[in-house]
């Protein structure tokens, strides 16, 4: 899901590496279905290439587009959400990757789950807005979770063998962005391009931004007391510009683990997919060998709380539990979509955010069910100009 994104390019590049170079066992990975919003063109490619059962197009005339191009072949065209939901819980459906951007793939990984498919989850919303629900819910199927992320990855990798009441906090890093240094008033004239220069990853737009204004690593926090059970408290996050030690795990005797690559996405993406198969949770992959001597130096520094407010402010959230990341997300969602179409600076991003959490925090629901987290979130979207900007 979300196969032209990013994430979904990526994985289909493993998933085509892995075949080639697994010779005979080649036919552990096939593609049963696609799912994207609107890019027709390379759904296209994708399905003549792949040739899944199914492709759903969430975009009605766009499904309609792609019906004509591949009317040659017998992959059969859906659309919209119970498209999305029809493939996510198929019979056929092994592993679902979820690479939607944004809140609309928090439904389709409840689907997945209820169906008892493993999820691998690139879709941060889905345990951002709802993670209490989708962990209830996943134990309730036995369904697994496997995140798709560098640092959960990491840590998900540093935990193997170790006892979960041994660990005793998690070190998540970070690149610091394209503004690593800055204070708020060198931020005032940051222009879209600017926020876009990663330094280390390159990634999808909205999340590229995110790493700018350190709200990535706001919700990789909530995520992380997510995936791994453990107390806002217990997690940790530090700068590190080099991007080659994805995360950390400090054990109860103050031992450390980490986990070190050259920052390759498909390397998370081809853990996740092989994780759950028998027989073994590695195989060969053709990412790039790191070499250290040539890298010479890692560095550490503390982030800067007062001009990158959202690790905090994340913190805060998921502390107080309830509605409030979900009300967050929504907010960082609209306000990031506002600046990459230059209707807002890159400062107001931080203000409007921090702005509609303090309004929410005193309208918080306690335990809330999925339609009250969607309808927050609806509700911060609707009204997000006209009160919070
Ligand atoms: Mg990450």
């Amino acid at each position: 899901m979300g196969s032209t994104g990013s994430i979904g390019t990526q994985s289909l590049e493993v998933i085509d590496e892995m075949r080639s170079m697994r010779g005979e066992n080649s036919g552990d990975y096939n593609v049963f279905a696609l799912c994207a919003n609107n890019n027709v063109e390379l759904l296209e490619n994708q399905v003549r290439k792949f040739k899944p059962e199914f492709c759903v197009v969430y975009d009605e005339s766009s499904a309609n587009d792609l019906r004509i191009k591949l009317k040659d072949t017998s992959t059969k065209i859906l659309s919209g959400i119970d498209g999305i939901n029809f493939i996510a819980s198929h019979e056929k459906t092994d592993y679902v990757i979820n690479a939607l951007m944004g809140e609309i793939g928090l439904r389709p990984t409840l689907t997945a789950i209820r169906a008892e498919k493993s999820v691998g989850l690139a879709n941060k919303e889905t345990l951002v807005a709802a993670g209490d629900i989708v962990k209830a819910e996943a134990k309730k199927s036995g369904a697994d979770i496997l995140p798709i992320d560098s640092e959960h990855c990491a840590i998900w990798q540093c935990i193997q063998g170790e006892n979960k009441q041994d660990t005793e906090k998690l070190i998540l890093t970070a690149s610091g962005g394209p503004f690593y240094g800055r204070k708020r008033e060198d931020l005032q004239k940051v222009t879209v391009a600017d926020a876009l220069r990663h330094p280390t990853w390159k990634m999808g737009k909205k999340i590229t931004v995110d790493s700018a204004t350190m709200m990535n690593k706001g919700l990789e926090l909530i995520e992380a007391c997510h995936l791994f059970d453990v107390s806002p408290d217990n997690v940790d996050i530090i700068i590190h510009r080099e991007s080659i030690i994805h995360s950390l795990v400090q054990f109860i005797d103050k031992s450390v683990k980490a986990q070190l690559s050259l920052p390759d996405m498909k390397l998370c993406i081809q853990y996740a997919l092989t994780y759950n198969n028998s027989g073994g949770k590695r195989e060969k992959s053709k990412c790039k060998e790191l070499d250290l001597t040539e890298l010479k130096n890692l560095s550490f520094a503390k982030p800067d709380d007062e001009t990158f407010i959202f690790p905090e402010l994340a913190r805060f959230a998921i502390k107080e539990g309830g509605i409030l990341p979900a009300v967050m997300n929504a907010a960082n969602e609209i306000a990031v979509g506002l600046f990459l179409k230059e209707k807002i600076k890159f400062l107001d991003i931080f203000d409007s955010v921090k702005k509609t959490v303090a309004d929410w925090e005193h309208k918080n629901i306690k335990n809330p069910n999925i339609d009250d987290i969607i309808e927050s979130a609806e509700d911060v979207k609707r009204n997000f100009v006209s009160k919070y900007i």
